[in-house]
């Protein structure tokens, strides 16, 4: 038995990673921050189609409550073997009409929750001597999409955090790498202006969005022992609109 513990699994790309590695063989934990009803249907889907798992309640932005659930999660199945850091927020503005309780919603979630995530799954993992960290970066940690400041800079940290995480952690076995997809359609996407979405498009050389279940493949795949060799790297997704 392997265990997964996916942040943010109760829809959209965590979702869609929670459903594709129970099928892989996980036990995956699906971690949700309100959505208690969703992360059921998640755990439902999971077990139709022969998997197993749990749902999780906590806030990860908070770190007594990223404690608590990985004692609790330790405690119940004696391992954690994977990390996928997806729970994430947008917070678009242009820098100056910026508020700054979207600043630290932004940062709390999407890089201090990745942070206390990783501290309390890797020291399991260090004990143990293997495992595998996945962060959910996005394009926009190197690409430059004004209104984007915030959420930029937030992923481009992701990108930073996965690299000295990959060197930090590699003489104990554990590999951490990073998925950085580009217009996935989600309920993030889907709450993006027509008008926004058709510019977007027009960037993108495969003219459409990606789907959740492609970024999952990316995840199975950075999962898998087949890329045991494999650490470090921010894989992008995203139909050619960084090139
Ligand atoms: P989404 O909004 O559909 O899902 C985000 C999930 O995170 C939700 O289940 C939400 O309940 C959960 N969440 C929010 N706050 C939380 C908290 N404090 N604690 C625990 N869970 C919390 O978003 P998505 O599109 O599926 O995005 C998932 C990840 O992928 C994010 O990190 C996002 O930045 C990244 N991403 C998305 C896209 C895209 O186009 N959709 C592109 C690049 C990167």
């Amino acid at each position: 038995m392997k265990v997964a513990i996916i942040t943010g699994a109760s829809r959209g790309i965590g979702r869609a990673c929670a459903i594709r590695l129970a099928k892989d063989g996980f036990t995956v934990v699906i971690n949700y921050s309100r959505s208690e009803d969703e992360a059921n249907a998640v755990l439902s889907q999971i077990k139709a189609d022969g998997g197993d798992g749990m749902i999780y309640k906590a806030d990860v932005s908070d770190p007594a409550q990223v404690k608590q659930m990985v004692k609790d999660i330790d405690k119940r199945y004696g391992q954690i073997d994977l990390l996928v850091n997806n729970a994430g927020i947008v917070r678009d503005s242009f820098l100056l009409m910026m508020n700054n309780d979207d600043l630290d919603k932004c940062f709390d979630l999407n890089v201090k929750g990745y942070f206390y995530c990783a501290q309390q799954v890797g020291l399991k993992m260090f004990r143990k001597k293997s495992g595998v960290i996945i962060n959910m970066s996005s394009v926009s940690g190197e690409l430059a999409l004004a209104g984007q400041s915030v959420y930029s800079a937030a992923k481009g940290a992701v990108n930073s955090l996965t690299r000295v995480l990959a060197k930090e952690l590699g003489a104990k076995g554990i590999r951490v790498n990073a998925v950085a997809p580009g217009f996935i359609e989600t309920e993030m996407i889907n709450a993006l202006s027509d008008e926004k979405k058709e510019e977007y498009l027009k960037d993108i050389p495969l003219h459409r969005f990606g789907k959740a279940e492609e970024v999952a493949a990316v995840v199975s795949m950075l999962a898998s022992d087949e890329l045991s060799y494999m650490t470090g790297q921010i894989i992008t997704l995203d139909g050619g609109i960084s090139l």
